[in-house]
């Protein structure tokens, strides 16, 4: 009887770490997005006393960056350990150096990478291959996986590789799009594992290790008389490599069902135009594939599997005879180069070859550019055409070297019967934890095939989220976000005002608001673009106050488990009983130990989703509403207006190349952030002026500076919108009449609450009350930031807290998480010496609440146009940079004060003289 498969639900980065698991005995890790959760999984497995196929549980030692964690890695080698790391992006590029020396003493070994950007003009956590690019001359072979499924099953061809071939291995994947993709996948098994290991191999690796009973000397330094030949002595190994990787991904292939290749052929098997490329774009372009065949067209793909050593023989036998034209896709960009990588590996193979085929390359999903299938018919396209363009790109527009294939309209080619979801949330609002709880359900207690995946922007919390989510009765390959769902949820009920939620929605589709308002108001709040749309494609529209059913039971902002219900409820993709149970079981496994109070509470939460979602009837009139064009004028500066307020309303994509003229090394104007006014907060600060002891404690600790104390003239009160309550400023004698006011940016406030907190009078003099009770505030702190003038001068800003307060902050309105700690000190600085300041900002938190494009918080003084000049180089480099930084200026200061020494000597006016003897006085004085 054939035996039972095991599926799980699981990311690649899970499938990846639960691969090397069996395999390695040591794990030498250093945490770096998107590869950390390889290294928590493995971490926590063996902090459980999970046993590897050794019977032992791993070792795991966390190192102080991705340098150490390879050197410790190369000394676990060297002593007869199989051992293992995980790593990405400037991550493995730090390991580089270790890499030649771990492939030059023959080590075998995998290192899992999920493939991410390197960071140039600007930093980017998410994927292309530029970073396993950046490692191919290491001499590390190199297999690639474009799906969860795949990761699994290669990441175990590798480990087998490795140890017959003495070879080490780069298991990749694309960063993101697979390492946090979930897929229901076959898990493969331990017992099956074993019988596949090399013991002889193994033996003799565990034989070679350093050993003082057994003595020898390796890594010495040779000089130009032998190098070269012990160099060129390796080569055998790296050839019989090819099949090695072939010969276990036959066993792969005997024990599921999958075949795999060096290099896998899908298509027409008498394909004229084809396309190579890896990753996880070969699933999208095999969608693609199926879609052209079922229209007669003869094109085909190869996927490339084992990228490095690159196999001539594999590939021409994978190659159909009949194929005419080539596209090679590569996932990264190397300037000035005859061609990226891939494509120059293709083109070799053909050089001096008779009827060689056409070769062309291109460029896609830099930076995790979503890949569609329409992307994917434009190159088939491009390769009909007499004279297909070469070095062109997919997925933009560019319109400044004019490299990019024309866009397409979107299509939907999923198969017939698959469901598509959309959820738009708020980051830490518990939507995408929610979201992978529904595809577990669905996974684990059907028989359906589920894919998720999560879209975020670069706030730390409190920014977009969205949810993609598929399920169907076929495998689901289309690795790219969804375009055409069948179900959207909006979770936020300010988004109806920020972005196109029903963009792509079905028609017969479905909506589901979390609305603060009840039917009426919902229906008048709605933007005429979305009733029209509404119905027009007769979408079934339903609301629920999940905000109110949250609060009343208890969980605050927490209205995941509410809406999570509403979707079951609505959808029917399980029976909703079903997804009850397993909701109340999972509720159960994951706060079972928070006690039964808190149990109960996400109980009443799954009753309340179902029971009170409710639906609109939408009315037929909406379809003849005029939707006015905005008429395009705005007080609003056209940088903000062109770029930020495109990007902040999810349709950068949209921007074209020009757009970034001008600015190509990656500049960014400063103070973009005020601009955001995102309203997130559910609740906000109300001042009650007659509590308050002008300590301005509050502004102090508001991690946005989203709360300001404001002195003000009489005539600046007299000139205030209606209603504005002040108090004379005290002590009164250091104020001279002047009035004092406590402003909230209601906008800009996320609601963490620290001001309430801190307020330290008797009666306290900021309660929390409704953003919507607060809208009168948004014109009074309009009029305060920019009609009331600054008086930081009337005190000694550095005297006090309460002084310091009244200096305009240069950092205000950050992505930070509500509540942060550090914020506060950042703005803070900048207070007191924003005008004289450069920032050589590490990579991490900071640099992302610092830096995220397009949302500046750094920003210029008011009255002197000055601020703080802010970069960020790397994760481990500021100290270093921050002392370039300090290099140069004094270098700068140098060169100044000899000019102006040399002017002294040659005799200058007197007022020439006095200055330039001031400033050589001065001249370090900041
Ligand atoms: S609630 Fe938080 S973000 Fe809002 S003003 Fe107070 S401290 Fe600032
Ligand atoms: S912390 Fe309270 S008392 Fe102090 S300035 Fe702010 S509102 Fe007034």
């Amino acid at each position: 009887m054939a035996k039972q498969k095991k599926f799980i639900t699981c990311d690649g980065n899970y499938a990846a770490s639960y691969m090397s698991y069996m395999f390695s005995e040591v794990a030498c890790i250093y945490p770096i997005t998107p590869s950390s959760t390889m290294a928590e999984y493995v971490d926590e497995w063996a902090a459980f006393g999970k046993k590897n196929m050794f019977g032992r549980p791993i070792r795991l030692a966390e190192m102080q960056s991705e340098g150490g964690a390879a050197g410790a890695v190369h000394g676990a080698l060297q002593s007869g350990a199989l051992a293992t790391t995980y790593t990405a992006s400037q991550g493995l590029l730090l390991m580089i150096p270790n890499m030649y020396k771990i492939a030059g003493e023959m080590l075998p070994t995998v290192f899992h990478v999920s493939a991410r950007t390197v960071a140039a003009h600007a930093l980017s956590i998410f994927g292309d291959h530029s970073d396993i690019y950046a490692a191919r001359q290491t001499g590390f072979a190199m297999i690639a996986s474009g799906s969860v499924q795949e990761e699994m099953d290669l990441a175990g061809v590798a480990h087998l590789a490795t140890l017959k071939s003495r070879i080490p291995f780069l298991a990749f994947f694309d960063g993101f799009r697979t390492s946090h993709e979930i897929q229901k996948v076959e898990a493969l098994q331990m017992e099956d594992m074993i019988p596949l290991v090399d013991q002889e191999a193994l033996q003799e690796f565990r034989n070679r290790a350093l050993n003082p009973e057994n003595p020898v000397t390796r890594g010495t330094a040779q000089n130009p008389d032998i190098f070269f030949q012990a160099k060129e002595s390796i080569n055998k190994f790296y050839d019989a490599v090819p099949d090695i990787v072939a010969g276990y991904m036959k066993e792969i292939t005997k024990l599921t069902g999958r075949e795999y290749h060096p290099f896998n052929y899908y298509g027409d098997p008498e394909a004229e135009n084809i396309i190579i490329a890896m990753g996880s774009v070969t699933d999208t372009i095999k969608e693609t594939i199926d879609y052209l065949r079922a229209q007669g067209k003869k094109v085909g793909m190869i996927a490339v599997h084992l990228f490095r050593p690159f196999s001539a023989e594999y590939f021409m036998q994978a190659l159909p005879k009949t194929v005419k034209r080539l596209a090679v896709l590569d996932r990264a960009k190397e300037p000035g180069s005859a061609g990226e990588p891939l494509l120059l590996d293709v083109k070799s193979q053909f050089y001096r070859k008779e009827n060689a085929p056409l070769i062309v390359g291109g460029r896609y999903g830099l930076g995790s550019k979503d890949t569609t299938p329409s992307q994917i018919l434009s190159v088939y396209e491009n390769l009909e055409m007499n004279e297909p363009k070469n070095d062109f790109t997919i997925g933009i527009v560019d319109d400044v070297t004019f490299k990019s294939l024309p866009p397409k309209e979107e299509i939907d080619i999923s198969p017939k019967g698959t469901y598509q979801a959309k959820f738009y949330g708020l980051g830490s609002d518990g939507t995408v934890g929610a979201n992978k709880n529904s595809i577990k359900i669905i996974g684990d207690a059907t028989d359906k095939y589920c894919q998720g995946y999560f879209q975020y922007d670069s706030k730390k919390s409190g920014g977009f989220t969205c949810s993609h989510l598929r399920f169907g009765d076929k495998p689901i390959r289309s690795t790219y976000l969804v375009n055409t769902p069948d179900f959207v949820a909006c979770h936020v009920s300010a988004y109806i005002n920020l972005y196109d939620v029903l963009k792509g929605l079905k028609k017969g589709g479905s909506f589901l608001l979390n609305s603060i308002w009840d039917e009426e108001e919902t229906k008048n709040r709605l933007p005429d673009h979305m009733k029209k749309y509404l119905a027009e494609n007769e979408i079934n529209f339903y609301i629920i106050n999940g905000t109110k059913l949250g609060e009343d039971i208890g969980l605050g902002t927490r209205t995941n488990t509410i809406m999570q219900s509403a979707f079951f409820k609505i959808t029917g993709v399980i029976p909703y009983e079903m997804a009850v149970d397993e909701m109340k079981k999972a509720i159960v496994k994951s706060y079972g130990n928070k006690g039964e109070k808190v149990v109960n509470m996400n109980f009443a939460a799954v009753e309340a989703g179902g029971k009170n979602v409710h639906k609109v009837e939408v009315p037929a009139e909406w379809k003849n509403i005029e939707v006015k064009e905005s008429n395009g004028t705005s007080d609003r500066p056209e940088y903000i207006v062109k770029v930020v307020d495109v990007i902040n309303g999810q349709k950068g994509d949209s921007l074209p190349v020009s757009t970034f003229a001008g600015a190509e090394d990656g500049t960014f104007p400063l103070g973009t952030a005020a601009y955001e006014k995102r309203g997130i907060a559910v609740h906000v600060p109300e001042w009650q002026a007659e509590n308050c002891i002008q300590c301005n404690q509050c502004s102090y600790v508001c991690p946005h500076a989203a709360i300001r104390p404001f002195l003000l003239t009489e005539e600046e009160v007299d000139a205030a919108p209606e209603g504005t309550e002040t108090r004379v400023a005290t002590p009164s004698k250091m104020f001279n009449g002047m009035h004092f006011r406590i402003q909230v940016s209601v906008l800009d406030c996320t609601g963490c609450g620290n001001c309430v907190e801190v307020c330290p009078s008797k009666v306290k003099s900021l309660v929390m009350k409704s953003l919507d009770s607060q809208q009168a505030e948004i014109k009074r702190w309009d009029y305060m930031v920019n009609e009331v003038s600054l008086k930081e001068k009337v005190v000694d800003k550095t005297k006090s807290v309460k002084n310091s307060q009244f200096a305009q902050p240069l950092f205000e309105f950050s992505g930070a998480c509500a509540g942060c700690g550090e914020t506060p000190y950042v703005k803070l600085i900048t207070q007191l010496y924003g005008e004289r300041m450069m920032i050589a900002n590490a990579t991490g938190c900071s640099s992302i609440y610092g830096g995220s494009a397009p949302s500046t918080p750094y920003c210029k003084h008011k009255d002197s146009g000055h601020g703080p000049a802010w970069a960020n180089s790397l994760f481990e480099d500021n100290a270093e940079y921050g002392f370039g930084f300090s290099e140069g200026v004094t270098s700068q200061r140098n060169r100044i004060e000899d000019i102006m020494r040399t002017a002294l000597n040659n005799g200058v006016s007197d007022a020439e003289k006095e200055a330039f003897q001031l400033w050589i006085d001065n001249k370090n004085d900041g």
